[in-house]
């Protein structure tokens, strides 16, 4: 059977009670790879008419609440504590600090505000803070998203009870090359974290990172992890690696950019109704790679000028080409900025009542 065929014959299998498929085979997905680009398109494309607006593109803001010093070997990532790259750890911010920073995030048209700590997971200390921060973020009339590593049932609950909307905890590759990017958490402790999320009741954001050096079985291995998971992902980041110097995957070979895009079409394909973001590594996509990413069915990016501890395009280049592509940044947030003022006003007041501040000193 050829390429073609193959991924053709797909679409006929089984369907789960919520009409999407989790059963997809690794060679299914390596025939959708193989697809002539064209082919691959068109099909992702279509699919994506199917559940979106074509023409949107849901925009986030992700900011680092605690920087650095991460204990974790992540080969990729500048804030683990093993690689020397020169960056400056920081303490958990300020619930106050976080707040007005997502009020700005607003006010550019973010709706949702995702918070990233580099940690292990989350410490019993660490709780009252974070939770303090989903409440106050919430109260302004965004979404809330939060990535603190792994979490237990119980730490999942809690960030349910504040009204945390998602929880991102990515995958980052297949199960078999996972080995050879982290060392310090195992595959199956992904999974458990994202299972502890999903019974807790808040959505999942769930993605990996590519220009790893992996495989294309490997990108295949991960979209099938992703898209076999008993409920999809609401959210699935796709990151181009950022090599940072001192960093072990620094001078990696870098990734074609148009098997970037096929991998943006699968996910469309396997995941049709999950948000596909490109994330991570926009910063050396060409405007034409992003729009060919939008095509194949990309429609959320992250906003901002930092992404956690990397660039992001700034944010007015994303704004001008939107313009140029005919989109529409998805916003939810018509309150007046008086509003907004009040809300924040409030979320401070109430944290403040609440001693939530975080003590640089402690
Ligand atoms: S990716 Fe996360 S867990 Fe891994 S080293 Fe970086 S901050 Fe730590």
């Amino acid at each position: 059977m050829t390429a073609s065929a193959a991924a053709a014959s797909t679409s006929s299998t089984s369907a789960e009670g919520d009409g999407l498929r989790h059963d997809w085979s690794r060679k299914e997905i390596e025939a959708l790879f193989a697809l002539s680009f064209n082919d691959l398109l068109f099909r992702a494309h279509s699919i994506h008419r199917q559940h979106f607006d074509p023409n949107q593109v849901q925009v986030s803001t992700l900011l680092s609440i605690k920087t650095g010093a991460c204990p974790e070997d992540c080969k990729y990532c500048p804030q683990s504590n093993r690689y020397d790259t020169g960056l400056e750890a920081e303490k958990l911010m300020e619930v106050e600090k976080v707040l007005e920073q997502a009020r700005a995030a607003r006010a550019q048209g973010s709706t949702r505000f995702c918070m990233g700590a580099a940690w292990r997971s989350p410490k019993k200390k660490d709780m009252p803070y974070v939770t303090a921060m989903v409440r106050g973020v919430k109260e302004l009339g965004l979404e809330t998203c939060m990535t603190l590593g792994m979490l237990t049932e119980q730490q999942a609950q809690e960030l349910a009870d504040a009204g945390l909307d998602y929880y991102n905890h990515n995958l980052d590759t297949s199960p078999e090359y996972y080995g050879e990017i982290i060392t310090t958490r195992t595959y199956g402790d992904r999974l458990t974290t994202l299972d502890n999320v999903r019974s807790a009741g808040i959505k999942v954001c769930s993605g990996g990172i590519v220009g790893m050096g992996e495989s294309v079985r490997d990108r295949a291995g991960l979209l099938q992890q992703l898209a076999n998971l008993p409920q999809h992902p609401e959210s699935v980041p796709i990151n181009m690696l950022v090599q940072v110097e001192g960093t072990p995957l620094a001078g990696t070979e870098q990734l074609d950019p148009i098997e970037f895009i096929r991998t943006i079409a699968v996910a469309r394909i396997l995941m049709p109704r999950s948000y596909v973001r490109l994330s991570a590594g926009r910063e050396s996509m060409s405007e034409e790679m992003h729009a060919l990413a939008y095509f194949a069915g990309a429609n959320s990016i992250f906003y901002g000028e930092k992404l956690l501890t990397t660039p992001n395009p700034e944010a007015n280049k994303d704004l001008t080409l939107f313009e140029r592509l005919g989109i529409n940044a998805e916003r939810r947030c018509a309150d007046s900025d008086e509003a907004v003022t009040a809300a924040l006003s409030d979320s401070i007041e109430q944290a403040r009542n609440d001693k939530l501040f975080y003590d640089a000193s402690a």
